[in-house]
């Protein structure tokens, strides 16, 4: 399998004393739905930002497809936990998927996507709504389906699900695992929730407070179709989320700024 990602010893320190993530490294396959699992405060958004070339680290390096990321690279899509600010209320829920793609790709193609992505998360009905008109659930549906549409090489995912309750949550981790297994992209999903990190990984790292290093880089040993009732009942998730949680447990709670 094709290297995606790399990540060579990647640091960054805020404010010259304040070290956020320390000399991380690790790779993520073409295909692999990866889940970063860590403590809130121990840098993860940190690390997002910088594989999305939206922070400049401090040292070391992101390589995407091999090339050194420098700037935003142009085939990669986040979904961030605050849909309320990711999309924009004047625009329709059509309108707001085909935005990255103005530019990008002509009018007809633009739409297809767009109206494909929203069918792909149940929501082909509510296209020509506003986003204020729909649950936050709905909202979070719209924000994923903006980044289908783009047909990102990598999918970054920070906290997506942390804003909707335990219902939509467990519909939305659902959708996330059958997108993956119809497109088959890339995706990097990060999360405080252990549970969820097991569930919907091939694999998880599991990050240690701050400054964030990884502790361990655990494949999720478990069939690619889950249940939310019968995978998380099952002794390989049991003594995996166990085994998450012990290392976690180990690690001091950082200190909030
Ligand atoms: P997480 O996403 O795991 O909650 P973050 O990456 O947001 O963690 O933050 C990691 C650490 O870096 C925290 O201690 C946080 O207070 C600090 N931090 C985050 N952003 C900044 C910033 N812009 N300036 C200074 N410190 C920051």
């Amino acid at each position: 399998m094709s290297t995606m990602l790399e990540l060579a010893r990647l640091s960054h320190v805020y404010g010259g004393d304040h070290a956020a993530i320390a000399e991380l490294s690790f790779t993520v396959d073409t295909g692999e739905l990866a889940c970063i699992v860590g403590p809130s405060g121990c840098g993860k958004s940190t690390l997002l930002r910088a594989i999305a070339g939206l922070l400049a680290p401090t040292n070391g390096s992101v390589f995407l497809h091999g090339r050194p990321v420098r700037g935003v690279p142009d085939d990669l899509a986040v979904v961030f936990q605050d849909y309320s600010r990711s999309l924009f209320p004047w625009l329709t829920v059509q309108s707001n998927v085909e935005f990255p793609l103005r530019g990008r790709v002509g009018r007809t193609e633009r739409q297809d996507r767009a109206r494909f992505a929203l069918a792909q998360v149940g929501l082909a009905g509510a296209a020509h709504k506003h986003p204020q008109q729909l649950s936050g659930g709905m909202q979070q549906r719209v924000a994923l389906a903006r980044a289908l549409a783009y047909r990102p090489s990598l999918l970054l995912l920070d906290e997506p699900f942390a804003s909707v309750d335990a219902q939509t949550r467990f519909e939305l981790e659902d959708l996330l695992l059958r997108v993956h297994a119809e497109q088959g992209t890339t995706m990097l999903l990060v999360t405080h929730d252990i549970d969820e990190s097991v569930y919907l990984g091939d694999r998880v790292l599991v990050l240690s407070g701050s400054p964030a290093r990884v502790l361990a880089d655990l494949t999720v040993d478990l069939p690619r179709t889950r249940d939310q009732i019968t995978t998380r009942e099952s002794e390989p998730f049991v003594e995996l989320r166990s085994e998450v949680a012990r290392l976690l447990r180990g690690t001091p709670i950082p200190v909030a700024f």
